[in-house]
C-alpha cells in the first residue's frame, strides 16, 4: 500500500526477496522524502512512523 500510496516515487520499493514471513518485504529510501505522513496515517498495520531527520539542518 505504502508503494502506491507514496507521491515521491523510489521512496517505497518491493524487495524481490521472500522474508522469512512469506512476503516481500519493503525498501526504503527516504531520501526526497516531504514529510507529508500518508504513509504513516493509511498503513493499515502501524508499520511506519515518519520522522524528521534531525542530522540534516
Ligand atoms: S511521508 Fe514521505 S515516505 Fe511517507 S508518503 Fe509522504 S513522501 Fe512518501
Amino acid at each position: 500500500m505504502c508503494i502506491e500510496i507514496c507521491p515521491v516515487e523510489g521512496i517505497f520499493a518491493r524487495s524481490d526477496e521472500i522474508g522469512a514471513r512469506g512476503f516481500q518485504p519493503v525498501l526504503v529510501d527516504p531520501e526526497g522524502c516531504t514529510g507529508c505522513m500518508l504513509c504513516e496515517l493509511l498503513c493499515p498495520d502501524l508499520a511506519i512512523t515518519v520522522e524528521e531527520d534531525e542530522t540534516h539542518g
